[in-house]
């Protein structure tokens, strides 16, 4: 260890419930079998819906809001980068610009409400309708579903939280937002905002 570097205890009163670490096993295995998208959506969709049907496991530092904008916290990344669970948290008032992905994506309510409107590919643009997501419920999106769409928090009275699963590491995927007037694409790459992640091995079962 280098001189001066500080070691931290792991609390295990820190750690979160097996919940997640149950997921990331799980999905693990799923991505490890392979397949075609949807074979692997079908499967993985359940699981998210089991994660997020249950809203005692995700520690308080990766469910703060932040005042200036919405908060992408990794919780856990695949090695190989197949796949990425992110917790997504908004204030009230808080929604993305209008934006894709690039690979599937699955969105888990955990807490609050989300309203995600739906667009046809760039250039049109064309408003597809929305969706309200509430606890337990379960939204997809990719490049061969339908990719666009801009998201908002539907509640203007507390915070709102979901649960991200990516067909890759989303944080890192150059991907695009789109002026919703022009249809001008902007290249992005999203980042996470945290800079440790939730110690998922030594929580209680
Ligand atoms: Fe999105």
């Amino acid at each position: 260890m280098a001189q001066g570097q500080k070691l931290v205890a792991v609390r295990p009163d820190a750690c979160c419930p097996g919940r997640l670490r149950d997921f990331v096993v799980a999905a693990t295995r799923v991505v490890e079998r392979g397949g075609a998208e949807p074979d692997v959506l079908a499967v993985m969709t359940p699981l998210l819906a089991a994660l997020v049907g249950t809203d005692d496991w995700l520690p308080p530092e990766f469910a703060a809001p932040s005042p200036d904008r919405y908060c992408q916290y990794l919780l856990h990344c695949d090695p190989l980068e197949r796949f990425s669970v992110v917790s997504f948290v908004w204030a009230p008032g808080q929604h993305t610009p209008v934006h894709d992905h690039t690979v599937w994506g699955l969105i888990g309510q955990l807490r609050g409400a989300e309203r995600a409107e739906r667009f046809t590919p760039p250039p049109e643009l064309r408003p597809l309708g929305a969706d309200l997501l509430e606890p337990g419920m379960v939204g997809a999106v990719s490049p061969s579903i339908g990719d666009v769409h801009r998201v908002c928090n539907a509640l203007d009275d507390r915070a709102s939280i979901s649960i991200h699963v990516y067909g890759g590491n989303i944080g890192r995927i150059p991907r695009h937002t789109f002026d919703p007037l022009t249809g001008e694409a902007k290249r992005f790459v999203s980042g996470y905002v945290n800079a440790v992640l939730p110690n998922i091995w030594s929580a209680a079962p």
